[in-house]
């Protein structure tokens, strides 16, 4: 494993093309936003786009750029969870698309996002490839840490952490959870200001990390069941926290904190989260995530918001006690 840490992605990847140097595969850390997948899709397309000598890369314009963009470029391949898994099916699927060498541009890409959810076996065939990589073939793998892999698999990459400001935009604070937010759920930009979800998250973390719940239990309850976009926005930010809480209790020893602290999205309350993550295990927090999953479609459903808002605080309430 190379970890490399030259910031900027598409710097390094030009780098390698320019001296030739272009990995067989590379794994891209850093949680799967919407603008990290943007940047993948942007990377993969650099690697297929003709003019590659030109200023502005990929130009935008050549048959390879038209068609990875479409993505109908036969040389360009994304592979996604089929459900929650990416199975065994896909990959070989994929293993008997690239023994050739490519059909139309100078390489070929496969793009495997949200890579830690491969299951084993599917894990243990995209190794084999790993091993023994196709001519003219690179393999982008997205994760948004590498104990999120098989550490064989891991080996056999280029390791590039992608920066935050890459991960959610440039102002990296305040605003970007809102707009986090609202390219996870466009209808709500104009239904809801960011100072509100500004709020919703302030009262939700005061909830989950305070000892005396009730005064808190009832402030976060009114701000979520205020109106329905509210309450959509509020699982949404719930969710956010959920998948920082994954990463601090995977990750969390004090000696990466510093580097962690990067890939939590909810980078403010850094802290706050730190300590609620020393309470709580990967186990609890699967439950609660099948809990958020499972209000979204009662809230579908036209289920009382105020009832899910109980519901799913009282849920973590007594979750708490259990690990307590
Ligand atoms: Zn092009």
């Amino acid at each position: 494993m190379t970890s490399i840490n030259d910031n900027d992605p598409r710097k390094i990847i030009l780098k390698s093309l320019k001296e030739d140097m272009l990995s067989h595969a590379y794994l891209f850390l850093g949680p799967e936003t919407p603008q990290k997948i943007n940047l993948l899709l942007e990377l993969s397309r650099l690697l297929l786009c003709e003019n590659i000598d030109e200023d502005v890369v990929p130009c935008g314009r050549c048959i390879h750029c038209l068609k990875s963009k479409n993505l109908s470029h036969p040389d360009f391949f994304v592979i996604e969870p089929d459900g929650v898994f990416i199975k065994i099916e896909q990959i070989r699927n994929l293993q008997e698309q690239i023994i050739f060498p490519p059909l139309e541009a100078k390489r070929r890409i496969c793009l495997i996002l949200r890579s830690k959810d491969l299951n084993e076996s599917a894990a243990n065939a995209l190794l084999k490839t790993l091993e023994e990589p196709p001519e003219d073939t690179h393999i982008f793998l997205s994760a948004p840490s590498t104990k999120a892999l098989l550490p064989t698999i891991v080996s056999r990459c280029h390791v590039v952490n992608i920066p935050p400001e890459k991960l959610f935009g440039s102002e990296f604070e305040r605003d970007s959870i809102s707009r986090l937010i609202f390219s996870q759920d466009p209808t709500l930009e104009d239904k809801i200001k960011s100072e509100d979800v500004e709020q919703l998250r302030e009262a939700l973390i005061a909830f989950l990390v305070s000892n005396e719940k009730d005064l808190a239990f009832f402030e976060v309850e009114e701000l979520a069941a205020s109106s329905r976009e509210s309450f959509r926005a509020f699982l949404l930010i719930f969710n956010t926290l959920v998948r920082d809480l994954y990463i601090l209790i995977n990750e969390g020893h004090e000696k990466q904190r510093e580097k962690i602290s990067k890939n939590i999205l909810n980078d403010r309350y850094f802290q706050e989260i730190g300590k609620l993550a020393l309470k709580l295990n990967c186990d609890t927090l699967r439950s609660f995530e099948k809990r958020l999953k499972e209000c979204d479609m009662m809230l579908k459903r036209n289920v009382k918001i105020d009832m899910l808002a109980d519901n799913l605080l009282i849920f973590w309430i007594k979750h708490q006690r259990d690990n307590e």
